[in-house]
């Protein structure tokens, strides 16, 4: 059964507020991530600032996570029950469609790394996989 904003709010420790259950709404009801300008042009009122906070609050909360997926654009999208305040533990690889720009989180799974510099540190890594999705491979082929 999917969970209520308010549900998620509170598992997360997020304290309620009529902008954070806008905005989350808006991520409950899409597949794909969300850039700063979908949010904009999704969300009814064009406050920037509030827009930034709250996204700022859901991330450190483990509500949603960044995504840097090659475009232009940082993506957010929502995060797995697992996830809390303390760190992101729901690594994932994400699919980006490189004709429409839409991108995926893709189901937990093992991203083996076998090789690193001599010496290094890893402090978060990051899987995107690129290519077309099946409603603009269908597209691409009327033309
Ligand atoms: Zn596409
Ligand atoms: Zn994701």
């Amino acid at each position: 059964m999917k969970k209520t904003r308010i549900e998620i709010l509170e598992e997360k420790k997020v304290k309620i507020t009529a902008n954070r259950e806008l905005v989350l709404d808006v991520f409950l009801k899409h597949e794909y991530a969300l850039s700063l300008a979908d949010l904009e042009d999704l969300l009814p009122w064009g406050d920037r600032a509030t827009l930034f906070r709250t996204l700022k609050t859901f991330e450190q909360k483990g509500v949603i996570h960044q995504i840097k997926d090659g475009s232009n654009s940082t993506k957010y999208a929502l995060c797995h029950d697992s996830c809390g305040s303390a760190q992101h533990l729901d690594i994932h690889p994400h699919f980006h469609c490189q004709e429409c720009d839409k991108t995926i989180c893709l189901d937990k799974q093992e991203i083996q790394i076998n090789s690193l510099p001599k010496g290094a540190q890893v402090n978060e890594y990051s899987l995107i996989i690129s290519g077309f999705c099946s409603g603009c491979i269908i597209r691409l082929k009327e033309y």
